[in-house]
């Protein structure tokens, strides 16, 4: 019996092809292929795009984005036993999906976005998947290479990427991709739409880059939100001693009796901005 994509269901073609998932590789593979279709359509719109799928597996989310009206997909996997499964769903959508066998970390996107940006959508394995974000949006060209990120990570995680200044899951992830996006979490997935179920629920959450985002030199940036959220619960004037201390916050004009979880991104900002002159 096929999908309503005219393709074999994904429990078939994990069989067929001997995909039992590799811890080691993040393999949680999501098989309802009305939930990658939601997924899928938190990038709309799809057409015209140039959409760049990371890690697709049996491609659950790779099937999804082409049936909801991607006209290009390229699909970057490291697993070599995922690539015949990958193979007839691109001979399913001729000239819709090209696949590369590689590895996202090292991977130079920018050589794929020629057509113009790319829209970047996966369900990342969990072991890659803040590196991943942390290379997208701490790149040194911007506006980058990708106009939208749509991307899968494990709730705590999510809740660390949009946290706002007071939260205790603010801190440094949240302050870079504050800096330089709109972030949001869309909706949850539970553990049990995954085979095999992580530990964890998901979250799904949107990414936009800021046009004009505040000038900063991103090593200053990552080094002082290192320094305070490094001793949270210290006063800056302690956690930022090794960078200027109070001569530092005093030049930023920031109260050295706060600590990191109340700066705004644009206090790290100013921080990061003054720590050459301190
Ligand atoms: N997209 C599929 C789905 O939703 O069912 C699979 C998602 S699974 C969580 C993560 C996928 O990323 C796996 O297929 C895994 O082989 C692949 N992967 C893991 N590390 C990778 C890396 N460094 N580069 C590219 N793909 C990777």
């Amino acid at each position: 019996m096929s999908s309503p994509d005219g393709l074999p269901p994904l429990r078939a073609v994990m069989l067929e092809h001997g995909l039992d998932p590799k811890r080691g590789l993040g393999q949680n593979f999501l098989l309802d292929l009305n939930l990658t279709a939601r997924i899928a359509r938190q990038a709309h719109p799809l057409a015209g795009a140039t959409i760049v799928e990371i890690g697709p597996g049996p491609g659950g989310l790779t099937r999804a984005l082409l049936a909801e009206g991607a006209d290009r997909v390229i699909a970057i996997e490291k697993d070599a036993r995922c690539l015949p499964a990958l193979k007839a769903i691109a001979d399913h959508y001729p000239g819709r999906l090209e696949i590369i066998e590689a590895d996202a970390l090292t991977i130079d996107l920018a050589a794929l976005a020629h057509a113009g940006p790319l829209k970047i959508v996966a369900n990342l394995p969990y072991n890659v998947g803040t590196q991943l974000l942390l290379n997208w949006i701490a790149t040194a060209r911007w506006p980058p290479m990708w106009s939208s990120l749509t991307l899968m990570f494990q709730r705590e995680v999510a809740e660390r990427i949009v946290a706002a200044p007071g939260s205790d899951h603010y801190g440094r992830l949240g302050v870079l991709t504050g800096w330089r996006t709109r972030a949001r979490i869309l909706f949850d997935i539970s553990r049990e739409a995954f085979t095999p179920p992580p530990k964890v629920t998901s979250s799904v959450v949107h990414l936009l880059p800021i046009a004009d985002p505040e000038p900063a030199s991103l090593d200053a940036l990552e080094r002082v939100t290192a320094a305070a959220f490094g001793q949270r619960r210290k006063m800056l004037r302690q956690s930022l001693k090794p960078l200027g201390g109070e001569a530092l916050l005093e030049a930023a004009e920031i109260d050295p009796r706060r600590r990191a979880e109340t700066l705004t991104v644009s206090e790290f900002v100013r921080l990061a901005n003054h720590i050459r002159s301190a």
